[in-house]
């Protein structure tokens, strides 16, 4: 089949890769020509790129499963594979600890380098459309004709905006946040981290998350209620770095004399969980012969870190259906939306509940015992009740959905039945640090 994909992020470089290895005739548009000759990569259509980012186990083994050649330039560039040890004492994959500037730069490197993947720089306008169904893509004026039209333009590309359906599950999170990158100087060993793939604190009314990435690069961010203009001054430099200061274990890292900070404090943009079916309500596809993929379908809460492992899952299924339905691309657009309403939509409305709750403890508001009880919270519980335990490893690995922790909610909710609530974590309260963020702006 030619096939042309709208958007060259993570998403649509795995699909353009693993299309072309499948013998499929690609052209991949994007508006970002890549990095610059000196290496640099501004990216200026995907705000999040310079942000925060980690990679779960399913990134590795999806890359490994259809383009290996990315996950080796991804290793050669010095992502970490980071390994839990199980109980029966085996090792798994947890997670690879790397800047999302690394993992794009090795992967659209093996994507563009696969024999039948076209790269074309230049904005898609529209899909062409013929005889009712899309028949390519229309490009600054000229034309890419196309057997199946992928999008995979992200969470905010406009180019199928007149036919896809609207988003029916989702919102706006209410959070916002800041982040800043450091790099470990020469010596200095890690600070504290929680997991293998973080470092959180959960304080009253806001939380830390630090993720460490490859060589010793390090991202903080800061995450607010949207509602709390007392924090917006985080923005500045002078006050995230007062912040850095007044919280334990933050410190630790951000100390100067054991880390330098390697870019400004980077706002981040408006946070929103969505998700996009194939289809009408009426059962119909958006267009036949298009096909949404990546964070075009869903999009999630970032503070868990599963936007591209939810992609790249996507991607993969969809590779799948390619082989199994071959040119018979209505039956792949029903077979995918099945899969995604099955497989992206729970995790959507899973961090919907995880946001509202944590918007309400923010809010000083106790945890609601009547609700659905949110996902972190039964994770939580899992210090108190072990049996909560086993479930919880499948669905923070992303090896599960968030239904795999169905058997264990009723449990989770007599732990706060019972009055017990997870602590606070140690360092200053909201209104403590909006004070240190007045107090370093005068
Ligand atoms: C603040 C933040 C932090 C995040 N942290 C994490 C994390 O820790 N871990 C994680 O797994 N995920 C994280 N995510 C999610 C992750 O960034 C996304 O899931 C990922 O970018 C999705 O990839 P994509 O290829 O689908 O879309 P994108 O990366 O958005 O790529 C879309 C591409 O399409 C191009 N494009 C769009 N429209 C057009 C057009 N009309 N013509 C030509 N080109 C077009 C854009 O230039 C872009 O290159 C985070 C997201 C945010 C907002």
């Amino acid at each position: 089949m030619r096939v042309g994909i709208i958007g060259a992020g993570p998403t649509g470089l795995f699909l353009a890769g693993g299309l072309a290895r499948r013998g499929h005739a690609v052209t991949v548009v994007d508006r970002d020509t890549g990095p610059g000759a000196d290496g640099r990569w501004p990216r200026r259509g995907v705000m999040q790129f310079h942000h925060a980012h980690a990679f779960r186990a399913p990134c590795r083994t999806a890359l490994e499963a259809e383009l290996p050649g990315a996950a080796a330039r991804w290793d050669e560039a010095g992502a970490e594979p980071t390994f839990v040890t199980l109980p029966d004492g085996s090792r798994r994959l947890m997670t690879v600890l790397s800047r999302r500037e690394t993992f794009e730069t090795a992967l659209r490197a093996a994507a563009l380098a696969e024999p039948g993947v076209d790269f074309r720089p230049g904005h898609v306008d529209a899909v062409l459309v013929e005889d009712g169904r899309a028949a390519g893509l229309a490009v600054d004026g000229t034309t890419v004709a196309a057997d199946l039209v992928l999008d995979a333009a992200g969470r905010s590309g406009r180019a199928t905006a007149a036919v896809r359906p609207a988003p029916t599950a989702g919102g706006d999170c209410g959070i916002a946040y800041v982040d800043r990158q450091y790099q470990l100087r020469p010596g200095a060993g890690p600070g504290p981290l929680t997991n293998p793939m973080a470092w959180q604190a959960d304080l009253d009314g806001y939380q830390v998350i630090l993720f460490p990435h490859e060589r010793g690069i390090f991202s903080v961010v800061l995450l607010r209620p949207t509602a709390t203009r007392a924090l917006l001054g985080l923005r500045h430099a002078a006050a995230f770095e007062a912040a850095c200061r007044a919280v334990p274990g933050l410190d630790t890292w951000t100390d100067p004399e054991r880390s330098r900070p390697l870019t400004d404090v980077l706002p981040g943009g408006r946070l929103f969980n969505h998700y996009r079916p194939q289809t009408h309500p009426d059962g119909r596809l958006a267009l036949p012969g298009l096909v949404l993929v990546g964070d075009a379908v869903g999009t999630t809460t970032p503070n868990f870190g599963r936007g591209v492992t939810l992609s790249l899952l996507q991607a993969q299924q969809l590779l799948a259906l390619v082989d199994e339905h071959g040119r018979d691309v209505d039956a792949l657009g029903h077979a995918f939306d099945a899969w995604c309403d099955a497989r992206v939509r729970p995790w959507v409305e899973d961090h919907a509940v995880m946001d509202d709750g944590l918007r309400r403890r923010w809010r000083g508001e106790d945890v609601d015992l009547d609700g659905p009880l949110p996902s972190d919270l039964v994770m939580a519980a899992a210090a108190v009740d072990p049996a909560i335990g086993a479930a919880v490893g499948p669905y923070a690995a992303m090896l599960a959905g968030p239904e795999v922790l169905d058997p264990v909610r009723e449990r989770a909710r007599a732990v706060y039945a019972s009055g017990w609530r997870p602590a606070f974590d140690e360092g200053p309260d909201a209104a403590e640090l909006a004070a240190v963020v007045a107090g370093a702006l005068t």
